[in-house]
């Protein structure tokens, strides 16, 4: 009985909880997707048709965990210094065959060796959605440029999109729970952006028009728990 307690005390929040439980989800649904994929390939008959639906159902149960939590582990917030810079490079990297796929140019320019004390993976989860919104958003020859750069003691992320924009309706609905104007869309990848930086005590903020694009600004300003890169 007092083992089952102390279990339960490992997560600290509901959100730690669910965070556990997408992830557990996860694995059986990467199996059942192989499997069905195999089986796809065989099968000439009637049951393509049913195949391609469930697969197409899956895939949507994994957009909503990946939007959730590609990187995130569950459980603890870990926190660990890192450079901001290569873990914008990182995501760039990720997300390069994508933004091929729609034809998007992605670029950065990346101004400083700050190195940020954070949880690596969360902020990863934030910046990745994101990027990625500003890459769905944006149509064949576009281009969508990360900035990176510094002031005083704090650094200043920009994802800046040449894409469809928004509307002050839309703007407004930003991260809000389910909002989504994509045909597959879940409608949390902002909010859990959004969260994420807020929990860092950054700043997030979205400027937008439609038709010219969206610019995305995020601030951390914390003069204790983001540093230099001295140790050269
Ligand atoms: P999803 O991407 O699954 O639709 P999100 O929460 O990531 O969910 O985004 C919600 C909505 O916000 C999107 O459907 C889109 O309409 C709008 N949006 C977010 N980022 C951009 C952007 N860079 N340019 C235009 N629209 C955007
Ligand atoms: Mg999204």
């Amino acid at each position: 009985m007092k083992q089952e307690i102390r279990r339960a005390e490992k997560f600290n929040t509901l959100g730690e909880l669910a965070a556990s439980i997408a992830h557990e989800v996860r694995n059986p649904l990467t199996v059942v997707k192989g499997f069905l994929q195999l089986m796809q390939q065989k099968e000439k008959g009637e049951n393509y048709q049913y195949l391609t639906l469930v697969l197409g159902e899956l895939g949507r149960a994994e957009a909503i965990i990946n939007d959730y939590l590609s990187f995130a582990k569950p459980q603890y917030e870990k926190k660990e210094k890192f450079l901001i810079k290569g873990l914008l490079l990182d995501v760039q990297q990720l997300l390069e065959p994508l933004a091929l796929k729609q034809g998007v140019e992605l670029r950065s320019i990346l101004d400083s060796d700050q190195l940020l004390l954070a949880d690596r993976d969360q902020f990863k989860q934030a910046i990745v959605n994101i990027i990625k919104n500003a890459i769905e958003a944006t149509n064949n020859g576009g281009e969508v440029i990360i900035t990176l750069e510094e002031k005083n003691d704090m650094v200043r992320i920009r994802i800046k999109d040449s894409g469809k924009g928004m509307t002050k309706d839309q703007l407004s609905r930003l991260g809000t729970l389910f909002y989504t104007t994509k045909d597959k869309g879940t409608g949390l990848g902002t909010m859990v952006s959004i969260r994420i930086i807020e929990s860092m005590n950054g700043k997030i903020s979205y400027r937008s028009e439609e038709g010219s694009g969206t610019e995305v600004t995020i601030q951390l300003r914390n003069p204790d728990e983001v540093g230099r890169n001295d140790e050269k």
